[in-house]
């Protein structure tokens, strides 16, 4: 609490999205700007997440998800890929933006505790980068979610638990079907099998068609998890 008292001494807080000073309740997002971003709301897919049009009074599973089970058991984004929270998900990516990590990370808390109530877990694990492409970045953006994720929920971090062993193309301009077969096999969990029984939280930054949080899921169960819950903060 010192440390950020002296760090909000030294470089004052203002919101990123409007500018306001001394942003609440976050600590560089304001009321208004937050409020002002669109939520993935329901109804949606019990088990990806996904919006669908209507209203749904009964569990509903979205059609491909019928039509090919994922390997994770539950996805959810606490917002979508736009307004201030898409524009801190930027800075964090591209322009070393850690002090908006724990903004960001009480977004994913929240959701968390709103979508999977009550539910355990043992591992938080973050998708991992190539490691050509950290060492490039240096930093692995969803890695430092995950460890302020951490600090904010009664569950392990497993930073290492997962690896991409070959490099994949950014999923960005790729169809639904490229990208499948992009992140196909890129995975692979330690050779250590020590997630045998555990129920792990995959966390990533952005969720989009879900490939790449599900080809991960494929190798953290191949791994021996029980279970695996996806959580991004944002859904593009
Ligand atoms: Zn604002
Ligand atoms: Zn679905």
């Amino acid at each position: 609490m010192f440390a950020e008292r002296l760090l909000d001494t030294l470089y004052p807080r203002n919101c990123i999205g409007c500018g306001m000073s001394e942003p609440d309740p976050f600590r560089y997002i304001c009321w208004d700007c937050w409020s002002a971003t669109n939520r993935v709301e329901p109804p949606f897919c019990d088990l990806c997440g996904d919006p669908v049009a209507g209203s749904v009074d009964h569990e509903f599973i979205c059609y491909s998800c019928s039509a090919e089970k994922p390997a994770f058991d539950g996805a959810r984004s606490a917002a979508r890929y736009d307004g201030v929270v898409g524009e801190a998900l930027r800075m964090l990516k591209y322009e070393k933006a850690f002090w908006l990590a724990p903004d960001l990370a009480t977004l994913m808390r929240n959701c968390l505790l709103a979508e999977f109530p009550g539910r355990a877990f043992d591992r938080i694990v973050p998708v991992p980068l190539f490691h050509v492409r950290r060492r490039e970045r240096g930093y692995n953006q969803s890695a430092v979610l995950a460890h302020e994720l951490g600090k904010r929920i009664d569950c392990k971090r497993r930073p290492n638990a997962l690896r991409r062993i070959r490099p994949t193309t950014t999923q960005t301009n790729l169809t639904a079907s490229q990208r499948l077969s992009n992140v196909h096999n890129a995975f692979q969990t330690e050779k250590v099998r020590r997630l045998t029984g555990q129920r792990v939280l995959l966390i990533d930054d952005v969720m989009t068609t879900g490939a790449t949080v599900n080809a991960c899921a494929k190798a953290l169960k191949k791994g021996g998890a029980a279970s695996v819950h996806v959580l991004t903060v944002a859904r593009g």
